[in-house]
């Protein structure tokens, strides 16, 4: 199937009204690295930490992430890489620590919860992430933001890992950009100097779809009842886009839903500009949004908005089988 798409490889996302759409990859693993050439992705849009932790039956030491770290921003070859720190708790449990009795482990005690509560492990893995930069750019995303607190002690956390670096004599980052997931729809009305603070934003689709209909996305029950392409959720992360507009903060969606041709689409037609991906989805979404306009797709939206439709899906599938007549 790769083959089909291989004529665009190097071809820019390119919509038929001039608006180009960068489109990274989704990685977590060194073996996913290769894709990054055979792929087109223009870099690494969420490379997923935890997956390095889950693998191993034991907590990996500093050294050792710190060589994977300096491995993946090699193969990347100067691509950029946004390293997400540690995601656990909720679906991803490491066998080496003592799981948490929670009734409702989605809603519990994960990701930047665990890393600012017990910052130890955040500590290291910010070491490891600056050491494997070794003077080159580094990129860091912090997961499950809810609000702009935490954000900021994240932060702060890079800061003292920086000093710290320096002053044990370690080359520091070129430079160092640090920005947090929007999974949470309490962050999309985060005060405007978070905003302003934060030097990018990724909507992290799986968790921010499940928590905007109330709708856990293991549950295949609940979950296929509401539509991605659903009016309110569309209008919701419109919303999104034009803070992040005023603001001038960069902004990109790395949930699965970037990968489905249609949806990213739509997301690039309400003003997305960046999306990552798997891998073998940059083809099928780069073929779509070259055939399309992305200003008709955003008045087909709003056509369905305005009379009420519950999803946008059934006009915008119209509107792309007609591209291909
Ligand atoms: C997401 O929530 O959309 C996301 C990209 O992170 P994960 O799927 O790892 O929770
Ligand atoms: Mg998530």
């Amino acid at each position: 199937a790769q083959e089909r798409y291989s004529a665009i490889l190097d071809e820019p996302a390119q919509a038929k009204c001039g608006a180009v759409v960068k489109l990274d990859m989704n990685a977590g693993l060194m073996a996913d690295l290769p894709s990054l050439v055979s792929s087109g992705a223009e870099g690494v849009g969420l490379f997923r930490t935890e997956l390095q932790f889950l693998v191993r039956n034991q907590m990996p030491k500093r050294s050792e992430l710190s060589a994977l770290y300096a491995r993946v921003l090699d193969a990347a070859g100067g691509k950029r890489v946004v390293f997400r720190t540690l995601d656990i708790g909720s679906d991803k449990v490491l066998p080496y620590m003592k799981p948490n009795d929670e009734p409702n482990p989605a809603l519990g005690w994960r990701a930047i919860r665990v890393g600012l509560d017990k910052p130890g492990v955040m500590r290291m893995q910010l070491q490891a992430l600056i050491r494997a930069a070794n003077g080159r750019p580094l990129t860091v995303m912090f997961p499950f933001v809810a609000q702009f607190e935490e954000f900021r002690a994240a932060r702060r956390e890079v800061d003292k890992a920086i000093a710290r670096e320096e002053k044990l004599g370690h080359v520091l980052p070129s430079k160092i950009e640090v920005g947090a997931m929007l999974e949470t729809p309490s962050l999309a009305f985060a005060p405007e100097k978070f905003f302003e603070e934060v030097k990018f934003l990724s909507v992290g689709g799986n968790d921010l779809k499940q928590f905007f209909f109330a709708a856990d996305r293991e549950n295949e029950r609940v979950r296929k009842r509401y539509d991605t392409l659903n009016v309110s959720f569309l209008t919701f992360l419109e919303g999104i886009v034009e803070r992040c507009a005023r603001t001038n903060t960069d902004l990109s969606f790395c949930g699965e839903d970037a990968g489905r041709p249609v949806e990213a689409l739509c997301f690039a037609a309400i003003g997305f500009r960046s999306l990552s991906m798997r891998p073998a989805s940059i083809g099928p979404v780069k073929s779509l949004l070259r055939r399309c306009n992305l200003e008709d797709v955003r008045e087909v939206i709003n056509a369905a908005r305005e009379r009420g439709e519950m999803s946008v899906r059934a006009d915008v599938m119209e509107y792309v089988k007609a591209q291909h007549q």
